[in-house]
């Protein structure tokens, strides 16, 4: 990966920037056998990557050149103006914070802590292992579903395209990529396949335990 983006074509407008392209938190084939090395390849190497030089070349000589990437989301979203800029900034977040969501040592039961706010909000870890699924399976077309803590208590929303929670009003804790480059290659059509391996086998309860802590 690094030697692509030594010799990529966009170095030069990346060196005035305060962005950086943020590295896989594990190799590519870390997550197989559920989600393949091919596709994490794709879609860290040329989905994300492609999100990240889109916003490079679209905030250069803009007011958001020097800005750090929350700054630019926060600036851009619902502003119909800049929805190029916005789509690719809020993408390149959804999905650094997606590969965080994900472990090679995920799945299983959740911490202690988080297991009891998850018990208090969902009944149970399946109720709300359903209630996620459901909500990934039900978002029409590409997006995401998140864990988020907002008014004292989890809840789990679904947002469509490049949307993410807002931040202001909600701490993010988990999120899971429902475009079909997420699964595709994987698991074809059965996106709901896709949602439950991740769900039992791969999810990070570290960081979504630390997200609730911050
Ligand atoms: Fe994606």
């Amino acid at each position: 990966m690094s030697t692509e983006m030594v010799n990529d074509s966009s170095d030069i407008l990346r060196e005035k920037s305060a962005l950086v392209f943020p590295a896989l938190p594990y190799p590519e084939d870390a997550l197989e056998p559920i989600i393949s090395a091919k596709t994490v390849g794709f879609h860290y190497g040329k989905h994300q990557k492609a999100y990240f030089d889109n916003l490079i070349k679209l905030v250069t000589d803009t007011d958001y050149s020097d800005m750090p990437l929350e700054q630019i989301i926060e600036g851009t979203a619902g502003r119909p103006e800049r929805t190029a800029i916005f789509n690719n900034a809020s993408q390149l977040w959804n999905h650094t914070f997606y590969w965080q969501s994900l472990s090679p040592k995920g799945g299983g039961e959740p911490p202690a802590a988080l297991k009891q706010k998850i018990e208090a909000a969902f009944g149970s870890v399946d109720a709300f292992k359903k209630e996620f699924a459901g909500a990934a399976v039900a978002q029409f077309g590409s997006g995401w579903a998140w864990l988020i803590f907002e008014a004292d208590k989890l809840k789990v929303v679904k947002t469509a395209n490049a949307n993410a929670p807002l931040p202001k009003n909600a701490r993010v804790l988990l999120t899971i990529d429902v475009w079909e480059h997420a699964y595709y290659l994987d698991y074809q059509n059965r996106r709901a396949d896709y949602v439950n391996a991740v769900l039992d086998k791969l999810i990070n309860w570290e960081f979504a335990l630390q997200n609730l802590n911050k």
